[in-house]
């Protein structure tokens, strides 16, 4: 019989360590089960759980989201956007709309959509208008954008790029001396078209423990505790706990459908840089529907551009540096009705997930 989650926090408070036993996630998903759950307060006080770089919203260029938003204000294109891009703020003259919600109740078209379809249906509606589909999100979103661009894009749908992969900032992370990490929860849908074996590196590498985890609190507390009982023993391997949906190889068709469509490129991180081989950008053959070949440049005069806004922390949340809570701005001038900052915006966003999870302080 599979073992129940209280099994498995038995299990983990009997691991015995005199040191911290740091462990990493980078999914959202797994981030809202364990805020959810309340799973950090049941953790002995040496299994420590970091929130990492799990949410494609907070880590978009900046740079990306002005541009759209410009594009949508000079009536360029209609501009169609994963709900959650819709509130997220960029830095602009308080004379400017600051984000895609503003531009649209300024008059422009944006539209919120769900998946790539809605951006087809939008470009199928009209004809006899450009449109831009903002191609945000990890690997599980840009394997059916991929499917969308294998089916035919209409001549009139033109795609703004800003794609990421989970696995090179996971290694930077890792290569870093700031964040000391003993463990690694690797993300369930990433894994399940890319493949376990993805994060094979961690241990390989890096020589620190890894297991892929699904999304109920069984499945990541096993995690957590195959993980931290590797890191006790000074062992490092992957597992695979969420055999039920993720092969060693992943999703064949989905990887194969990226590779016809997307080149990985050295790609920037909001906040964070540019990461060696971690972004998506189009393959020459889909030039044509490249928004950035398209569309002109449009900027106006910002003092501050590419950033984080003042004062958030978002970057340092993302990269595991700080916990949500310990942003000064965080439940006072940030919360998901006023968000400051892209975390506090996205379901993904760390910030947003502990709000909403009733953390207050
Ligand atoms: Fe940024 Fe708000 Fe999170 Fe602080 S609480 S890091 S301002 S999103």
């Amino acid at each position: 019989m599979a073992s129940s989650a209280r099994d498995w926090i038995e299990k983990i408070r009997g691991l015995e360590t005199d040191r911290p036993v740091r462990i990493l996630n980078v999914c959202g998903g797994h981030e809202r089960t364990l805020a959810a759950a309340g799973i950090r307060s049941l953790m002995p006080p040496n299994i420590r759980l970091i929130a990492g770089p799990g949410c494609p919203v907070c880590v978009c260029p900046e740079e990306d989201l002005y541009q759209l938003i410009r594009w949508a204000v000079a009536g360029e294109a209609i501009v169609v956007a994963f709900g959650d891009m819709l509130r997220v703020p960029v830095n602009a003259p308080k004379s400017e709309a600051r984000s895609l919600e503003e531009a649209k109740a300024a008059g422009a078209d944006v539209v919120a959509a769900a998946s790539p379809r809605d951006a087809v249906e939008v470009a199928r509606r009209n004809p006899d208008r450009p449109v831009i589909f903002h191609a945000v999100g990890f690997e599980t979103t840009l394997a059916p954008i991929s499917a969308a661009i294998v089916e035919g894009l209409p001549e009139n749908l033109f795609l703004l790029m800003s794609g990421r992969l989970t696995w090179p900032i996971v290694a930077q992370l890792l290569a870093s001396d700031d964040v000391n990490l003993e463990g690694l929860v690797a993300p369930g849908h990433v894994a399940t078209i890319m493949g376990a074996t993805e994060w094979a590196f961690v241990p390989q590498e890096h020589g620190v423990p890894a297991a892929v985890a699904g999304f109920t609190a069984e499945s990541l507390l096993e995690a957590i505790y195959t993980v931290a009982s590797r890191a006790i023993d000074g062992a490092a391997d992957l597992s695979n706990c969420y055999s039920l949906a993720v092969r060693d190889d992943g999703n064949a068709l989905a990887r194969q459908m990226m590779q016809e469509c997307f080149e990985v490129t050295d790609a920037n991180w909001r906040g964070i840089g540019v990461i060696p081989n971690s972004g998506f950008e189009l393959k020459e053959k889909y030039a044509a529907h490249d928004a950035r070949r398209r569309f002109p440049v449009l900027e106006t005069d910002r003092k501050r551009a590419g950033q984080m806004p003042a004062g958030c922390d978002c970057a340092r949340v993302v990269m595991g540096r700080i916990a949500p809570n310990e942003c000064v701005l965080y439940g006072a001038a940030c919360t998901p009705r006023s968000p400051v900052g892209p975390c506090m915006v996205s379901d993904e966003g760390a910030c947003r997930i502990w709000w909403s999870s009733g953390i207050r302080e």
